[in-house]
């Protein structure tokens, strides 16, 4: 195999997810020959473009040298294609890569050319979107040039990654007009028919939206943005026609979908994802594959949250099938969402596979709090560069090994 670099481990993508499983290999067997494939030369904590957008948290806080986060050999290139028949990938660069076994962790890909004339609206008069990190400092920059008219704010198609951050951005927003008593007309129109997917929680934010007198459009998904004439069209769910709607400012989040070169590759599955058992995380086909966070197919929020729970269970199955012992990690689908329901105060919601409720600290989960903001404005962040980055995981002191 001349010419082809040759890794134990590869791992394709140096987002939250390749990051946390390259740290957490490094620790656990050190010996081992490990790569990350990642193209971006900054890493960004996404989650805290809400916080941008709401004037919380500056942009310059969300965002780090690659380079300080990376534990292993980093390949700074992009794959272009899978061929895990041969246990290889080609990179855009032409470059081969051969590997035992490979963690996918390429995250998903946004589709802003799926609504017609986005692309030319956003960053000007008032068309924003939190979804892209060097706008999410216009949005605050909107809000508080705002003085008054139709606010607007869309959701698409699930999944999408953090499925609460289109209606965190109208709270943050419209509790900022509130104290500055500018009148708002609140809209937000959603392709789903709810405002969050488990019960419990979409009744306690219909209060929140009740609260603000913001008014949802459920089966509306956004087609068209006419930036001009500052018109959004909306296709409606039920096969009864299409809506213009006026506005003075525009959110949008995109519609999302697994990455191109996931999907038109053997790993996919019939949506496009990463086709993994959603216990183990390893690929239902390719047994020396396995892929975790946003490009995993399997049926949790696609979250940070969801990754720091995800992380060791993948590493003690991958190093469990290199030992040759049996493979029986299980992730229970955690996700978390800290909803920005005012400033100062935050709905975490948690829930496993299948919408069941759970709750970390002993508390009603639907009440919002204090507590909640200051985790999620200070210990969240922490949390993600010192620990998720650094693949640690608290209930696994140092010294216990994974496995064997
Ligand atoms: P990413 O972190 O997106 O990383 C994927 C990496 O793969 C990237 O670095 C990319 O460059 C790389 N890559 C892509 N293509 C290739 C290729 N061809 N070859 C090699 N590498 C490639 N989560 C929460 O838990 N709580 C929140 O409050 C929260 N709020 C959010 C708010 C917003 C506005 C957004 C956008 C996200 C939010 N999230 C939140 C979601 C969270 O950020 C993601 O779920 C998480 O970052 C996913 O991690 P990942 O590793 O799967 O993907």
């Amino acid at each position: 195999m001349a010419g082809v670099a040759h890794y134990d481990v590869l791992i394709i993508g140096g987002g939250a997810g390749g990051l946390a499983v390259a740290s957490a290999l490094k620790q656990a067997r050190p010996q081992l020959r490990t790569a990350v494939v990642e193209p971006k030369t900054t890493h960004d904590y996404q989650p805290g473009w809400t916080l941008v957008g709401g004037g919380v948290m500056p942009i310059e806080k969300t965002r780090r040298p690659m380079a300080d986060f990376m534990p292993t050999t980093w390949v700074q290139d992009a794959v272009a294609e899978f061929q895990p028949d041969s246990s290889e990938v080609l990179l855009t660069s032409g470059a081969r890569l051969s590997y035992d076994q490979l963690v996918v962790a390429a995250g998903l890909q946004l589709d802003w050319q799926r609504i017609e004339g986005l692309q030319d609206a956003l960053g000007h008069d008032g068309v924003t979107s939190n979804y892209r990190g060097d706008l999410a400092p216009y949005t605050w920059q909107c809000v508080q040039n705002f003085s008054g008219g139709r606010a607007l704010f869309t959701q698409p198609a699930m999944p999408i990654k953090c499925a609460g951050a289109p209606q965190k951005v109208l709270y943050l927003a419209a509790d900022a007009w509130r104290r500055r008593g500018v009148a708002a007309d609140l809209h937000f129109f959603n392709h789903g028919g709810a405002m969050f997917g488990v019960p419990l929680y979409a009744k306690a934010l219909d209060r929140v939206m009740a609260g603000y007198g913001a008014t949802p459009h459920f089966g509306h998904n956004l087609v068209a943005v006419d930036g001009a004439r500052r018109e959004a069209t909306f296709e409606r769910t039920d096969g009864s026609g299409r809506v213009t709607e006026r506005y003075d400012f525009l959110h949008v989040t995109p519609p999302q979908s697994a990455p191109d070169f996931i999907k038109s590759s053997p790993l996919a599955d019939a949506a496009g994802w990463v086709e993994v058992d959603r216990n183990s995380l390893r690929h239902v086909r390719y047994d020396n594959v396995f892929a975790i966070g946003d490009c995993a197919g399997t049926p949790n929020a696609k979250t940070a949250a969801a990754i720091r729970k995800q992380f060791p269970v993948l590493v003690a199955n991958l190093l469990a099938a290199r030992d040759g012992r049996p493979v029986n990690g299980g992730y229970d689908g955690y996700g978390g969402c800290p909803l920005t329901v005012e400033r100062g105060k935050v709905l975490l919601a948690e829930f496993c596979y299948d919408g069941k409720v759970v709750s970390t600290l002993p508390l009603d989960p639907t009440r919002p709090r204090r507590l909640y903001w200051w985790m999620k404005t200070a210990l969240f962040p922490w949390m993600y560069w010192h620990i998720i980055l650094r693949g640690r995981d608290w209930k696994r002191p140092a010294h216990i090994p994974y496995g064997g």
